[in-house]
């Protein structure tokens, strides 16, 4: 027997001894979680700046910081969250009393990216955990100063038949994929994404699929377009653009776009210098095959800004295209860096021709004070979510779920939505013996008026 079918035979034995669903067992294993993540503090911002220069801030906002109060809502929550929900009744069923249930799936199945390494590969892990699930975890080969610190971590925390880290790349993740789980979560490219849907649908195997693409973002000619630059400059070059959710191109009232170039360029001059290879806090290309497939995205394009690419460094500078068509390559597939095309709109009609002519997209930024505008926008456009007038916050609040729709992903999770697509909801009704009306059983002669009559008026 090899390596990963050993553990997923031991884990699920260990699923089978029914101690994952003790709730004290589970809020054991979170609280050494947190314990052991916060004594490689350090450890773990370095091994981010190693992996591709991520600042420490960055790495505290949007990874440690965020992976900690996971735990915390976790920890804090957990017995409220696991116990069965009493649902109001019906009278089809009376008398009884109705319940939901929340079971853990067995044994999961996680294959984290890249990107947000330590944060994408956490979060799952915690809901997983914390909806008493067994959990293999597969971080990505492209950090692997920030894997080896997380295999390091599970190791000390977690008994293999709970936990584990299994490093590797494309050969591991099919290895894995091979396998019967009872849940898949994964998170990366649509493209991969499919590879893992055509998987787990061998077993019929449930999945989550967090995966990316080309997220617009509109603005109007009613804004401060200082405030939106600024706004646009973060959302789109935190992280060095490799973010799911950052905006991808822009849509601007064509009267605003002159406007509007000349108002980002100053915001990275002051946010990131003259030369922002420089600057601590701009973060670098993941690896060279990556900055390679940006640059043959950009070199045929109008650069009006940037465009300094050092592929031995893996340093591409924050760049801006002017008007690229939609047929370009640029448009074509989702960018995730730190270049942004700005394209025009007259009439609503070339917003539709744009985000008509993509997948729908993971998020939708629009940047108006027009109430008309965003209410229409957003109810006209199929997204995973979205944010007026800002980017990116809305995966700071945990109560609201973070997920794409068709290309962009299936299933959400975050917070307590993690904690649900960790769990199977299972109904269960707790019949009463005390009355047992003989309606509902044969001969039906005469009982038809009714049942229409309780159908109609109190079904
Ligand atoms: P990726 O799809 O290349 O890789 C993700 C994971 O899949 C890695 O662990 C990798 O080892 C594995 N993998 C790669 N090729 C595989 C194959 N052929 N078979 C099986 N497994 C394979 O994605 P990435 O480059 O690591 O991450 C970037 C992508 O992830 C972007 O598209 C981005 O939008 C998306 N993303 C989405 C979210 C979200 O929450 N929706 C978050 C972060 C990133």
């Amino acid at each position: 027997m090899n390596n990963i079918s050993n553990i997923l035979n031991k884990q699920q034995q260990f699923f089978k001894s029914q101690k994952t669903k003790d709730v004290d067992y589970r809020l054991s294993l979170l609280k050494a979680l947190k314990s052991k993540i916060l004594a490689h503090e350090n450890d773990i911002l370095d091994a981010l700046y190693k992996d591709f220069k991520k600042s420490e801030f960055e790495a505290y906002l949007s990874e440690f910081g965020l992976v900690i109060s996971e735990l915390n809502l976790a920890i804090k929550n957990l017995k409220r969250w696991s116990k069965p929900k009493r649902i109001k009744a019906s009278l089809l069923t009376f008398p009884s009393r109705d319940y939901v249930y929340k079971e853990p799936y067995g044994t999961v199945l996680v294959i984290a990216p890249w990107n947000y390494p330590f944060l994408l590969a956490m979060e799952p892990l915690i809901m997983a955990i914390a909806a008493g699930n067994t959990i293999v975890l597969k971080p990505s080969e492209l950090t692997q100063n920030t894997s080896q610190i997380i295999t390091k971590i599970i190791r000390n925390v977690f008994p293999e038949t709970t936990a584990v880290s299994i490093e590797g790349g494309v050969e591991t993740s099919t290895k894995l994929l091979a396998q019967k789980w009872d849940y898949i979560f994964f998170t990366g490219s649509t493209k991969v994404g499919k590879i893992v849907a055509k998987a787990a649908a061998k077993h019929l195997t449930p999945v989550t699929l967090e995966l990316g693409g080309k997220s617009p973002c509109i603005i109007d000619d009613s804004v401060n377009l200082k405030l939106v630059a600024r706004r646009l400059v973060w959302g789109k070059l935190l992280n060095g653009g490799q973010t799911c959710i950052a905006p991808d191109y822009v849509i601007a009232k064509s009267n605003i776009k002159k406007e509007l170039i000349e108002a980002l360029k100053s915001e990275i001059i002051r946010r990131y210098r003259e030369n922002p290879k420089t600057s601590p806090d701009f973060p670098r290309i993941i690896n060279e095959a990556n900055t390679k497939r940006i640059e043959a995205l950009i070199n045929t394009e109008n650069i009006v800004f940037g465009g300094e690419i050092s592929t031995e460094n893996c340093y591409i500078s924050p760049t801006i295209i002017d008007e690229p068509s939609l047929e370009s390559k640029i448009m074509q597939e989702e960018i995730f860096g730190p270049v942004l095309p700005i394209l025009t709109f007259e009439t609503e009609d070339d917003i539709e021709n744009t985000i008509w002519g993509l997948d729908k997209p993971l998020s939708l930024y629009v940047f108006s004070n027009d109430k008309y505008f965003v209410d229409e926008t957003i109810k006209k456009y199929s997204f995973g979510g979205g944010v007026i007038n800002d980017l990116l916050i809305h995966f700071g609040n945990h109560r609201l779920p973070l997920g794409g729709v068709g290309a962009s992903g299936i299933g959400q999770y975050h917070g307590k939505h993690g904690f649900d697509t960790f769990s199977n909801t299972k109904p269960i009704i707790k019949r009463s013996n005390w009355f047992d009306p003989s309606f509902r059983y044969p001969p039906y002669k005469g009982k038809m008026s009714f049942l229409k009559t309780v159908f109609k008026y109190f079904g």
